[in-house]
This record gives structure tokens, C-alpha cells and sequence, in this order.
């Protein structure tokens, strides 16, 4: 049963992710015609109609070797990606990320328990969205009110289901359905919230926007959604990947300005998936090494600082030569 739901998951997964690829294509045209979501597809180069046994996710490109039927020219590997991708997370949530949405009884029925249901369908809507907002902030360094505005509103109204967003403390005298809602309003002022204060700071001190306004808004629609433990472990994992794959990207010749909205995404799939693992390496596992190990402390810091001069450096001289 676990199988057949991981599969029907991916397969769910993979047409989402097509879905997502037309998403992020038509949010960015300019031309407002274009910008509607309905409609058949259409090839980005030629603009003829997509035949559906064409638009088969990740098998059509496959079939195709990568070129357009209609015209021959290239199709970027990032629209299989993509759709792979989905397909890969929606499995995990099938496979870990949440309870199972129904069970099949001894005598061949099938119970749906409406809360796991619920639950999946909105963490499923959630990764859909860091998606679809990840790839559009690689190409346009923006992050569109028309997908982050309805996630923030779709996150607080997924946590009037118990147990979406967590619950906020466990008092039985509050019915579940109101700590759970609380949850969700509590995480969206947090992950808003601090992201706006490191905001304020970054242009006071840099005197430069380090982030931009979006990004506040996509830690207030991770925090509805995963609560404000989670939104915390967001920022800091987001942080975390973004110094390393900025400094990496410096290092290689890219550019100093880098979207932090793929980053914030990466570290709330993993906040989603291994949250409590992470949790328990950074509060339990490593103040107990510290203790064990007190001179390799030293070496440790000052590792982290020859690391932080070195990426200070590298800024310093990607913005005397830009
Ligand atoms: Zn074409």
C-alpha cells in the first residue's frame, strides 16, 4: 500500500511539475496575454500547439532526445528537471514527509482520514509553490506577489486542519484545530518577522539591500506553513547554503549578487524533511561533543574565522573589479 501511494505520488509529482514549468515560464512574460494560465501549451520557440501525447512529463524530452517536434529546436533540460523534481519531493512526502492520507482495511476497504489528507494536499501545494518561486528568483532575482501573497493566505487557511503547521504549546483545554491555526499565524509573523529585521540591518550596516522585500514574504508563507520552529531552522539553514554557494559561485568567476529565494526554499524542504533531526544534532549531539572534545574547539574557531576572512576577501575584491 506505502508503494502504490509513493508511486501514485511521483506520477501526481511529475504532471504538477509541468504544470510548474508553464507557471514559471508565463509568470515572467511581460505581454500580459501571455501571462494567463489557461490555455493549451505552446512551443516557446515556434508557438505552435503541443500535441498532449507531446507533453508527457520527462518522457516526451526523453523520446524526443531533446529537440522540439514542431520546429527542432533545443528544449532546456531544466523542463524534464523540473518535472522530476516534483516528482521526487511529492514522493518523499508520500514516502516520510507525512502520515498516510488513507488505509486498506482487512476486508479490502479503504478508510481516507481527512486530516492526513489534508495535511499532505497542503504540504504538497507548499513545495509545488518553493518550486515554481526557487526557479523564477534564478532567472528574474524576483519573487512574484502572484504566488507569494496566495501561498501566505493558502498557508494560515491550511492550519485550521490540526496539525498542519504544528501546534502551538499543548494545552488540552484548547481545542487542536485553534492551536494548530495559531501555529500557522505565529510562524508567518516570525519567519515575515525576522526576516524583515536582518533586512533593516543588512541595509543599515552594507548600506545595499541584502535581501529584498520578497523575500520577507516567502519566510511569512514557509513560517504559516511549517511553524516558527521550523521558519528559525529555515533562515539559518537558507543562510548557511547561500554563504556556501555564494562563496563557491565567487570563487568560480560568477557574480557577488545571488537570489536568496532558492536557498530559503532549500533549507524549508530540509526544516520539512529533517527538522527534528537537525534540531537534534545543533541542541543535543554537538553541545555534548563540545564537552568531550575542548581543544578541538579551538581549531574548529579558528577554521570558521580563516573561512570568514577568506569569503570578506572575496567580496572585497568581486566589487573592486565589478
Ligand atoms: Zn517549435
Amino acid at each position: 500500500m506505502g508503494t502504490m501511494f509513493g508511486v501514485g505520488a511521483a506520477l501526481l509529482g511529475a504532471c504538477v511539475g509541468s504544470f510548474l514549468n508553464v507557471v514559471i515560464w508565463r509568470l515572467q512574460q511581460v505581454d500580459p496575454a501571455k501571462r494567463s494560465l489557461l490555455g493549451r501549451s505552446h512551443c516557446p520557440h515556434c508557438g505552435a500547439v503541443i500535441p498532449w501525447f507531446l507533453n508527457v512529463p520527462v518522457l516526451s524530452w526523453l523520446a524526443l532526445r531533446g529537440r522540439a517536434a514542431c520546429c527542432g529546436k533545443p528544449i532546456a533540460v531544466r523542463y524534464p528537471f523540473v518535472e522530476a523534481l516534483t516528482a521526487v519531493l511529492f514522493w518523499a512526502l508520500a514516502a516520510w514527509g507525512t502520515a498516510a492520507p488513507f488505509a486498506v482495511t482487512a476486508e479490502h476497504a479503504v478508510v481516507v482520514d481527512a486530516a492526513a489528507a489534508a495535511t499532505w494536499s497542503a504540504r504538497a501545494t507548499f513545495l509545488s509553490l518553493l518550486v515554481a518561486l526557487s526557479f523564477i528568483d534564478f532567472d528574474t532575482q524576483l519573487l512574484p506577489d502572484a504566488l507569494t501573497k496566495p501561498g501566505l493566505a493558502l498557508g494560515l487557511a491550511a492550519g485550521v486542519w490540526p496539525g498542519v503547521a504544528g501546534e502551538l504549546g499543548d494545552d488540552p483545554t484548547v481545542a487542536p484545530a485553534l492551536r494548530s491555526a495559531l501555529a500557522g499565524v505565529v510562524g508567518a509573523g516570525v519567519g515575515g518577522g525576522v526576516t524583515w529585521a536582518i533586512r533593516a540591518l543588512g541595509s543599515a550596516v552594507f548600506r545595499r539591500e541584502a535581501m529584498g522585500f520578497g523575500d520577507v514574504k516567502l519566510m511569512a508563507m514557509i513560517g504559516a506553513f511549517l511553524g516558527w520552529r521550523s521558519a528559525l531552522l529555515t533562515m539559518l539553514l537558507g543562510c548557511v547554503a547561500g554563504a556556501i554557494f555564494g562563496g563557491l559561485g565567487l570563487l568560480f568567476g560568477g557574480s557577488a549578487r545571488i537570489p536568496f529565494g532558492p536557498y530559503l526554499a532549500l533549507g524549508a524542504v530540509a526544516a520539512l524533511f529533517f527538522g527534528d533531526a537537525i534540531a537534534d544534532l545543533l541542541l543535543v549531539t554537538w553541545p555534548e561533543w563540545q564537552r568531550a572534545n575542548a581543544g578541538s574547539q579551538w581549531a574548529l574557531a579558528g577554521m570558521a574565522s580563516a573561512a570568514l576572512v577568506l569569503l570578506f576577501v572575496l567580496v572585497r575584491r568581486a566589487r573592486r573589479s565589478g
